[in-house]
């Protein structure tokens, strides 16, 4: 059977860069929808993304930790900050965790106010919300010569699928597969897509999601590829195992190599 050519890329820090929007959304959610909390919290505080959120960018998985972090940093007694920072990463999922557990949330309600936050904001001004997302323009022309190469595209983002969409095609690229965090987790998707397609590629900036890829019987054949622009620990571009290739922006046709 002939299965069309597929390149598969993350969205946050592979596409575009979303900081600036995932702070002032995480903000937003914090104190609108955490109302019992709100009092407790700095909220006029930050006029721009506090560099600790950028730096804790890259341990981030889901939407969901982004507002509980923004929670933590903007909080008025005992903040998450650059004292804290480091023994809070040492056992980064473990105390997102216990965090939820204090404060009796559910990681889903949380996800679910970052959404109505964004939901908000698009009903208010979409153009602006837009514009909080820098497109990184050599993946975008990259994206256009692979479609017109006879590449099939698609994205697999950990933002919900609408919001993923409209970014997307204001940037005027149209990919033939969009998938939120609506649609689980990365290496199921494409564990399913390598059913139908010839995966050419996989390009995202979390290495421990490239890991996840080669671990699983289904997709460990994929070329798997860290995006060196994206949102990357000090340690992610050292040692990469077999199967993770550390890619460039300058150098994103390597993958019509394959
Ligand atoms: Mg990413």
């Amino acid at each position: 059977m002939h299965h069309q050519k597929l390149i598969l890329f993350d969205f946050d820090g592979v596409i575009v860069n979303g900081i600036d929007e995932y702070w002032l959304s995480s903000k937003l959610a914090c104190e609108k929808y955490l109302l019992t909390n709100s009092k407790n919290l700095n909220i006029n505080s930050y006029i721009e993304v506090p560099k600790i959120f950028i730096e804790i960018r890259p341990w981030v998985k889901y939407g969901w930790e982004m507002v509980l972090i923004t929670h933590e940093i903007l909080k008025i007694y005992e903040p998450l900050n650059n004292l804290t920072k480091n023994s809070f990463l040492e056992n980064y999922e473990e105390n997102c965790s216990n965090l939820l557990l204090k404060y009796s949330w559910k990681s889903n309600d949380l996800q679910q106010y970052l959404d109505y936050a964004r939901v908000f904001q698009i009903k208010k001004d979409v153009k602006k919300w837009i514009s909080l997302h820098r497109p990184f323009n050599e993946v975008i022309s990259f994206i256009k010569h692979a479609k017109n190469k006879g590449y099939i595209i698609g994205v697999i983002s950990t933002k919900g699928k609408d919001f993923t969409s409209k970014i997307l095609s204001n940037l005027d690229i149209f990919p033939e597969l969009i998938f939120g965090y609506e649609s689980g987790a990365k290496v199921d998707i494409i564990s399913n897509l390598s059913l139908s397609y010839d995966i050419k590629g996989f390009v995202e900036d979390r290495r421990k999601t490239l890991s996840n890829i080669l671990q699983n019987k289904h997709t460990k054949f994929i070329n798997c590829y860290l995006a060196e622009w994206g949102y990357l620990k000090v340690t992610d571009k050292v040692d990469l195992p077999q199967g993770i290739k550390l890619l460039k922006l300058k150098n994103l046709e390597e993958l019509f190599a394959n």
